[in-house]
């Protein structure tokens, strides 16, 4: 997880003693790929002390800083006291959440509700939509917030509860090595495995028997002189 430490000013900030809830947020109105320091610029606009939100995620699955996490934050009226705000560049009314965005959300979760210890589940991670009458995070984000939460307990239980990092989501290749020529099908399988399932290293586990993730290159089989590159 590749998060982008800015430098943002503010005027006057709160610190936050209570935190049990994570709310997601879009762009709307525009799907454009808003940085945390336009953000800043239109919310300082609005007379606010800076960005409302603590966590920008980018089209490309940046995570970018916005208020400081342990300030109180300017993104859910009401209950902006006990609140951590992430928001999605884009408008997700027409648009989709990119991979990127989806998967990087996902190990912030994870690593934000560990740190708090938030249980990751539906209740706690919520939609802006969910506490006040919103469109916010669009329809389309919306319904991928289970997915979401799903994906955020498996990075949490294969990688942030063992104090460990997922390799970064810009760069997460696999190197495939088998000790004997996988056929085109096969990659075919694995590749499809790896973009749709919650948890994909154990299903091709299952499939494929004896499989060992070792810093980014996955190896099935013992020995090898057949290499893979696989995006996941
Ligand atoms: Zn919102």
């Amino acid at each position: 997880m590749k998060i982008l430490k800015t430098e943002l000013s503010f005027t006057s900030l709160t610190k936050r003693y209570e935190t049990d809830m994570i709310v997601i947020h879009h762009t709307g109105c525009n799907d454009i790929d808003a940085s945390a320091e336009q953000i800043h610029s239109w919310h300082r606009g609005q007379g606010w002390a800076g960005i409302g939100y603590h966590y920008v995620i980018r089209k490309n699955g940046t995570i970018e800083t916005g208020r400081p996490e342990d300030c109180v934050g300017s993104h859910a009226y009401g209950e902006n006291s006990h609140t951590i705000g992430i928001h999605l560049s884009g408008d997700f009314e027409q648009a989709q959440p990119t991979n990127e965005q989806i998967e990087a959300c996902a190990e912030l979760l994870a690593d934000l509700c560990k740190g708090y210890g938030i249980e990751i589940n539906r209740k706690n991670i919520v939609g802006h939509g969910e506490l006040m009458a919103t469109d916010c995070p669009g329809k389309n984000l919306y319904e991928k917030l289970e997915l979401i939460v799903g994906k955020a307990n498996w990075y949490y239980e294969r990688y942030y509860q063992h104090g460990l990092q997922p390799p970064d989501v810009s760069d997460r290749y696999i190197d495939i090595q088998s000790d004997f020529p996988l056929h085109d099908y096969d990659l075919k399988k694995i590749e499809s495995i790896f973009k749709t399932s919650a948890h994909p290293l154990d299903d091709v586990k299952e499939i494929y028997g004896s499989v060992v993730l070792e810093k980014n290159v996955l190896h099935i089989g013992n020995f090898s002189n057949h290499t893979y590159h696989i995006k996941y």
